[in-house]
């Protein structure tokens, strides 16, 4: 078996472990940019939604299917690549696409939203988020110092869950050492990366609006649809 297939033979067997449903935003949709992403990091968020069933799949039905809230009468759309629940992960966007989560963090990274919905382990879905970060920055030849919290971009409070005082602080340094942790298993062999060798972009190609370096979630005003909620 040449290196090659062992790697996808690898990313198949993350992939099974962490159970990434793939569920991609329609091209086209106003919530899918579709503008290339050269990734530099790995962005954390919280989805600020402690509702009964505000899970993965919810939140997957709610970027298809709406993919914006409504502020002072106007929609903002939002996107972002992963959605993290104690048992299962959804995958929204292409890894080389970027989302609209944290304002100038959209040009520059992946966005992965944890769950916090009513009943969640949180300790499970936070376990599974930092072996999906750990899989990407391994992917993308990154280290530790490329994970950023939404936090770090815009002064947002998120990940609400793992900020301390608004801030980044011990819980964040706790979920640091997770990712780290994941990820030297990665390094030493132990455990299958996530996908094959990234595609090489060259930035001279990328172009970004304003918009891209403005448009945030506030995550508090995502408003799921009830139906996704009363399963
Ligand atoms: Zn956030």
């Amino acid at each position: 078996m040449d290196s090659s297939e062992e790697c996808s033979k690898m990313a198949t067997i993350l992939t099974k472990v962490l159970n990434i449903v793939d569920a991609i935003i329609p091209a086209g949709h106003p919530n899918r940019p579709g503008k290339k992403l050269l990734v530099s990091g790995v962005t954390i968020h919280n989805t600020d939604n402690t509702n009964k069933g505000a899970d993965a799949k919810a939140h997957s039905k709610f970027l298809i299917k709406t993919g914006y809230y409504m502020l002072q009468g106007k929609k903002h759309y939002v996107s972002w690549h992963f959605t993290v629940d104690d048992h299962e992960i959804y995958h929204h966007l292409p890894t080389d696409e970027i989302g609209w989560h944290a304002g100038r963090g959209n040009t520059k990274t992946l966005a992965i939203e944890i769950c916090m919905n009513a009943g969640i382990d949180h300790s499970a879905a936070n376990k599974r988020a930092a072996q999906l970060a750990a899989g990407l920055l391994h992917d993308f030849k990154l280290d530790i110092t490329c994970l950023y919290s939404h936090n770090h971009w815009t002064g947002k409070v998120c990940p609400k869950l793992l900020l301390d005082h608004h801030h980044e602080g011990a819980k964040w340094i706790a979920f640091k050492a997770l990712v780290a942790e994941a990820a030297a298993e990665l390094a030493s062999g132990k455990r299958a990366i996530l996908s094959k060798e990234p595609a090489h972009i060259d930035p001279k190609h990328l172009h970004y609006t304003i918009e891209d370096e403005t448009n945030e979630i506030d995550h508090h005003s995502l408003i799921l649809p009830e139906e996704d909620l009363t399963k």
